[in-house]
């Protein structure tokens, strides 16, 4: 029953699964945390699930966890193979069930994915994005891959889960036999439809014998591969048909594979994106669907549902962004969740680093055990200065332990380069960020001072027993000779719109900013008030290649991306002889250079910047002298700590705590500023 005074009536919707009601339509979705690796850091995954339990969301899915060895993601990776590795299991569910939650135990194997060199697969194909080749199984080997599956499965029953998800997707063991891209098989594993799904179906049809009927099994399925030999849709819903014949509860939605060269979650991919992939599924299979990718806030799951997409809706990263994700939508508290802005920069950039996941808008996520925010108990008066991403959480944390806070900016704005970011076209959830900021400053009451540089003379240091100084950067001079000719311009000014730029431009510097200032520039006039909501999915399967109708294979097959003819001619430049974009996110850097290259962008490393006149920029290129004839130069050459007020404040005995860019440029991002401004004001 939909209860008609919620907000969100479908989403707060019970589901009856018939052995059990889940008290909401909120799934959360796998993701691999790292904790799950280390046996000492049980405990702090235990926390982070806790947490997340309380907060309220019906059903949450591990990371993935292997059923033996050669299917670990990587070496030492989690796995659960014997009855020993149950009891901290067991130790986990037991704490979220106390704390009122529901958990699945993801089973994954990861096939020729894995991370070391006893992997196995249906063939002897290397993936693109591994370095080792998998061995091919033989028949009894892929009997033993499933054997291992139902004790795992029977395993993760003894250890209180109330289910677990098996992991048929993202280019993991079982969907490599699925389609013939990576199945060249000729026994009965391979070859035929009928022959390729035969071990999905038997794994699931297996975990059911084993498990019982009351006890979930959900099927991650594989709706949307995105690349060449995949799967057809006929595929898919005879897939999805069997395995719902087989005995699973629900079937969640995949979408894509890791060696995808599509975008799948990103912050450029539209909200609520791949939705009408599992609509395709509906009416085919009788289970509950569950759907998913870049869905972030409560109104888009609310219209998804609305739309009949789906019965479910698995968010992953909004819940490390916010555990009390669900608590809020439910109680008309949106405008307070802690949006997840599709950065991947702290949780997918750390996994694939092999460092603990966590999040840049929510440090504490993966931390819950150490970075407490505990009320205080002697408040003090603090003053921020700065109120940009590290300022923020300085400020809003402080306040939240009961500090007297007052926050200074020279802007009339809060967020600083924040604004910057939200006005780049694919980066509109920054809106998100800073629209959480302001809620949560008027709720915590902070005093905000705006539209007025902290002058040292007139600053009452006295009235404030500890003074954050978050006063972020200022533009790196690069010292180019003619950088005063009008032709010269800052990469604030173009992003706010203060220059109209001409059509061939040359940005200097290829870091962060100068991508996304080449990005910005190929886009025609760009709202100076970014909406999230606003880019369309039409467009970006346009623009990729994919065909909505998937009548193609993998939904691609024969298509390529097409970005276009750009508006402008640019030219990104580094001194640096690497790859333009190296220092861009592990999981995301591959989007921005696909994007600019596709729109013709020329990225050149090993520039020297010679003079800049009204010929243009004079460079010299592997030896060669040129002129790039361009209107306007950019200059996006990095940035150095603003600190003019630190030695001041001191001279005049504050207690000053520096955090965000005014601390260290070099590294200068907002995963680290809000990390830092969080600590400080957490020990204050
Ligand atoms: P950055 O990433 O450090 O890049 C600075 C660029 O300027 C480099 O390409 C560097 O290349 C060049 N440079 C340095 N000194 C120079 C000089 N004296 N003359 C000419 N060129 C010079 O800094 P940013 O682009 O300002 O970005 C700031 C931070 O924000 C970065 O940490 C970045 O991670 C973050 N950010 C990230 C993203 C993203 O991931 N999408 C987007 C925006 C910002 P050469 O030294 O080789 O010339
Ligand atoms: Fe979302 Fe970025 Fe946090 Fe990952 S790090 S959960 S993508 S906001």
């Amino acid at each position: 029953m939909t209860d008609a005074t919620s907000t969100y009536p479908r989403l707060f919707e019970p589901l009856d699964l018939g052995f059990t009601t889940l008290p909401n339509r909120l799934l959360m979705g796998s993701m691999h945390t790292g904790l799950e690796d280390r046996v000492w850091n049980w405990p702090r995954l235990t926390a982070y699930f806790v947490e997340r339990a309380r907060g309220g969301v019906g059903l949450m899915v591990t990371g993935g966890i292997a059923p033996n060895r050669r299917g670990s993601l990587a070496p030492l990776a989690s796995k659960l193979t014997n009855r020993w590795e149950v009891r901290r299991h067991r130790q986990m569910t037991q704490a979220v069930h106390s704390a009122g939650g529901r958990i699945c135990m993801q089973i994954l194997h990861a096939g020729r994915y894995a991370y070391h060199p006893m992997s196995v697969a249906p063939s002897a194909i290397q993936s693109p994005i591994t370095p080792f080749k998998p061995k091919a199984l033989s028949d009894r080997g892929v009997k033993a891959q499933i054997a291992d599956f139902i004790r795992c499965a029977r395993l993760a029953q003894a250890a209180g889960y109330d289910g677990v998800e098996v992991m048929g997707s993202e280019g993991y063991f079982i969907n490599q036999f699925l389609v013939p891209r990576t199945n060249k098989r000729s026994d009965h594993w391979g070859g035929s439809w009928e022959n390729r799904m035969r071990l999905p179906v038997e794994i699931v049809s297996r975990i059911r014998q084993a498990v019982g009927e009351r006890f979930i099994i959900i099927y991650r399925l594989s709706m949307l591969d995105m690349l060449a030999d995949g799967n057809t849709w006929d595929e898919v819903v005879s897939l999805g048909q069997a395995i719902e014949q087989a005995g699973a509860t629900i079937i969640n939605t995949g979408i894509g594979w890791h060696e995808t060269r599509i975008p799948t979650i990103a912050t450029s991919v539209p909200r609520g994106a791949f939705t009408w992939v599992t609509k395709k599924l509906r009416g085919a299979v009788d289970v509950p669907l569950v759907t998913t990718n870049r869905i972030n806030m409560p109104d888009t799951a609310e219209a998804v549902l609305e739309r009949g997409d789906a019965d479910m809706i698995s968010m992953a990263r909004p819940f490390l962004a916010d555990p009390d994700w669900a608590r809020k939508a439910k109680e008309h508290r949106a405008e307070e969740i802690n949006t997840c802005i599709g950065c991947n920069q702290a949780c997918l950039d750390h996994v694939f680093q092999g460092k603990v996941a966590s999040c840049l808008v929510n440090p504490r996520a993966g931390h819950e055990t150490e970075l407490l925010i505990e009320p205080t108990t002697v408040t003090k008066n603090v003053a921020v200065i700065g109120a940009g991403p590290a300022g923020l959480a300085a400020a809003t944390t402080a306040a939240t332990r009961g500090h007297q806070v007052t926050l200074f900016d020279q802007s009339t704005t809060i967020g600083g380069q924040f604004n910057l970011a939200k006005r780049i076209p694919g980066k509109e959830e920054f809106v998100e960020t800073l629209r959480y900021y302001q809620k949560q400053l008027e709720l915590k009451g902070v005093v905000t001072r705006l539209g007025q540089a902290v002058d040292i003379d007139h600053f009452d240091v006295d009235a404030f027993d500890e003074v954050i100084v978050a006063t972020g950067v200022v533009p790196r001079d690069p010292r180019i000779e003619g950088q005063d000719s009008e032709k010269v311009v800052g990469y604030a000014d173009v992003i706010e719109g203060r220059v109209a730029i001409g059509r061939k431009v040359a940005v200097i510097g290829a870091g962060g900013i100068g991508f996304d200032v080449s990005e910005f520039l190929l886009h025609e006039n760009v709202p100076k008030t970014p909406d999230p909501d606003t880019p369309s999915a039409e467009a970006f399967f346009k623009t990729w290649g994919v065909d909505m109708e998937i009548n193609r294979r993998g939904g691609v097959e024969g298509l390529r991306p097409d970005f276009g003819v750009a508006p402008r001619e640019i030219w990104l430049l580094q001194r640096k002889t690497s790859k333009p974009g190296k220092s861009l996110g592990k999981t995301t850097g591959w989007i921005h250079r696909t994007s600019l290259k596709g729109h013709g962008v020329h990225m050149w490393s090993g520039v020297v910047y010679d003079k800049i006149d009204a010929a243009g920029l004079h460079i010299t290129k592997d030896g060669r002298s040129m002129v790039l004839d361009v209107d306007h130069v950019v200059i996006c050459a990095g940035q150095l700590s603003e600190q003019s007020l630190v030695e001041p404040l001191r001279a005049r005995g504050a207690s000053v705590h520096v955090v965000g860019g005014a601390d260290v440029a070099a590294e200068l991002d907002a995963k680290r500023a809000i990390e830092q401004g969080t600590r400080v004001a957490a020990t204050l």
